[in-house]
């Protein structure tokens, strides 16, 4: 922890040094305000008339900061009346804004003094020193609204990021790279899986190699959760607003819902989300405690309706399908139950080699429910933790619950090390008794159930977007939407290769196609050209026949990371592929 302060102390400095910068270099210009943030720092200023600022000006501003920084002034605190206050920022509406909110809330008016030269409205925390700024960067410049709020005016924002060493620096910056090479939203397009249409907002084409992944992705879930006693079912998208109503959804979600109103009296909603149907659907029958629990799965569409400055690729859209479930319980199966489900989400994690972490959600002030539910509920789900990763192997968030019940969230870390936050297993104490769901217990009484929410990929789109940029395009064998492509390295083998793919394409193995996934180059293209064309796709395994090859009835492979094996028996390949595929192994290599 105290690192982080160190750290955001710094930054915000690096702030205040950055104002200062732009009041020397930009007479007039305004700072409205500029906090220190989880990455780094920014600034918001209004610019003098006739006065633009652009990535050409960071050069310039940067050396500006480091001339102020390497004079090595102390970073001077100070308390003021009301009146200074007004004083000192006469020209300045922002913080005259500030000032009388601050002063409305009855505390004291402070500023923060680099030296004697230059002076913010400040309460801190800030290093002693200017010099304290170890290592510096200007990011990005963006346009802002004062406070947030498009009837304001619009500032300029200026983005950066500080750190204790010049090398921590570099490594955050490396990263920063990396991530935006492998943005989904640029190699999504690149290789053909998805395409985001401005006539179509907040919603992907799935192009028909992007749609392979996604159905892999859902055959795995599908499968397993069949052999782990979930029934998996869809339910309408569409329903009147009245379902809605029952749940609550309809008072504390409508902002969110995109609502089909053509016809008055009879008000349609697409479903914002699962939980209804599945209550619907539970109640059909008579339930006893011997079916508990029971496991409704489905991966229904859903829609919400989002800011549409909020909409980011496939990190947010309107439309997704999120790999859902209920689980009907009574109070004694929560235990067994969520060790299950933690259980399912160490298996899909693993398999992608993706670091999760679990936080825990504790009971808010404005909880629906009895107060000793939620007690003895958030015992066990402590104790269920504690058993599994120790008193400090998970993090715990208190009064952050749902309004119906207490919620563990799952958080992943990828190669970038960007941590997400992922699937989320929620307990629910209030949607059976609204819908009139029980089940008959040993004794033969009515029971109202627990309800058990979970997602464990969350939005499947957004899964894939954190696959594609935590794989940077290069998915595992299994996930591939080509496996191998066939190269002659001349029109004279043409015939062989027809040979070989009519082989493969008759293996006999369960893929979410119809089996395995080949394809043949015999473009025109030069030989070279063709494996760099397989190279930029990232296909995993490309197989090269000429003469050797069909003399002796073998192929060549030549993994898209340059590792070539010559001669490899057709039938030895075939069992290779199959293994990959069958393991989902993250690893294309071969053995020799
Ligand atoms: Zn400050
Ligand atoms: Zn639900």
């Amino acid at each position: 922890m105290e690192d982080y302060n160190d750290l955001f102390r710094m930054r915000h400095t690096a702030q205040h040094v950055l104002a200062y910068a732009m009041e020397i270099l930009f007479p007039g210009v305004k700072k409205a305000m500029g906090p220190a943030t989880a990455d780094g720092f920014y600034g918001d200023f209004e610019l003098p008339e006739g006065v633009a600022v652009s990535l050409d000006d960071f050069q310039k501003i940067e050396d500006k900061m480091k001339e102020i920084i390497n004079s090595g002034k102390d970073m001077i605190y100070q308390e003021v009346s009301l009146a200074e206050a007004k004083k000192l920022f006469q020209d300045n509406i922002y913080k005259l804004e500030w000032i009388q909110e601050i002063d409305a809330r009855g505390e004291k008016i402070s500023l923060y003094w680099i030296g004697d030269e230059n002076v913010d409205l400040c309460a801190g925390p800030h290093v002693g020193n200017v010099k304290d700024v170890k290592a510096f960067k200007l990011l990005n410049i963006a346009g802002a609204y004062w406070r947030g709020d498009s009837k304001n005016k619009m500032l300029t924002r200026i983005y950066g990021t500080a750190y204790p060493s010049e090398k921590a620096l570099k490594e955050y910056l490396h990263n920063r790279e990396e991530a935006e090479k492998r943005d989904h939203r640029k190699l999504g397009p690149a290789l053909d899986l998805i395409y985001f249409d401005n006539k179509s907002p907040g919603a992907p084409y799935w192009l028909p190699k992007g749609l392979i992944i996604y159905k892999e992705l859902y055959n795995f879930w599908s499968y397993y959760h069949e052999d782990h006693g979930y029934l998996e079912y869809r339910g309408p998208l569409v329903n009147r607003k009245e379902l809605f109503e029952i749940s609550g959804h309809w008072d504390h979600y409508k902002e969110h819902m995109f609502i089909l109103n053509q016809d008055k009296h009879n008000i349609l909603v697409i479903k914002p989300m699962g939980c209804p149907n599945a209550l619907v659907a539970f109640n059909l029958q008579t339930r006893s405690y011997q079916d508990l629990p029971y496991r409704l799965a489905d991966v229904d569409m859903l829609y919400r309706h989002e800011d549409a400055g909020a909409l980011a690729g496939l990190f947010r859209t309107y439309e997704f399908n999120q790999d859902d479930a209920h689980i009907f319980i009574s109070e004694d199966q929560i235990e067994s139950e969520y060790n299950n489900i933690i259980d399912i989400v160490e298996d899909f994690y693993n398999l992608f080699e993706l670091q999760c972490s679990f936080q825990l959600s504790t009971r808010p002030d404005d909880f629906m429910g009895e107060v000793e539910t939620w007690n003895r509920a958030e015992i066990i789900l402590k104790d269920i933790l504690t058993k599994r990763f120790g008193q400090d192997g998970f993090t715990i968030k208190e009064k952050d619950g749902a309004f119906y019940g207490p919620k563990l969230d799952i958080h992943m870390k990828d190669c970038l090390g960007r941590e997400w936050q992922m699937g989320t297993i929620q307990l629910d104490f209030q949607l059976p008794g609204r819908f009139n769901s029980h089940y008959i217990d040993e004794n033969g009484n009515r029971q109202t159930p627990i309800l058990l929410h979970r997602v464990i990929y969350g939005a499947i789109g957004r899964f894939i977007a954190i696959l594609i940029e935590h794989f940077s395009g290069k998915f595992p064998v299994w996930l591939s939407p080509v496996h191998a492509v066939i190269i002659p390295i001349s029109d004279a083998y043409s015939a062989y290769a027809d040979k070989i793919y009519q082989v493969l394409h008759d293996v006999e193995i369960r893929t979410a196609t119809r089996g395995l996934r080949i394809t043949k180059d015999y473009s025109s293209d030069r030989f070279q050209k063709r494996i760099r064309n397989a190279q930029v796709q990232y296909i995993p395994y490309m197989l090269i026949v000429g003469e050797n090859e069909k003399n002796n009835n073998t192929v060549s492979v030549r993994t898209r990371d340059g590792q070539q094996l010559n001669n490899i028996p057709l039938e030895n390949f075939i069992e290779i592929l199959k293994n990959k595929i069958r393991s989902k192994s993250l690893e294309i290599k071969l053995d020799a």
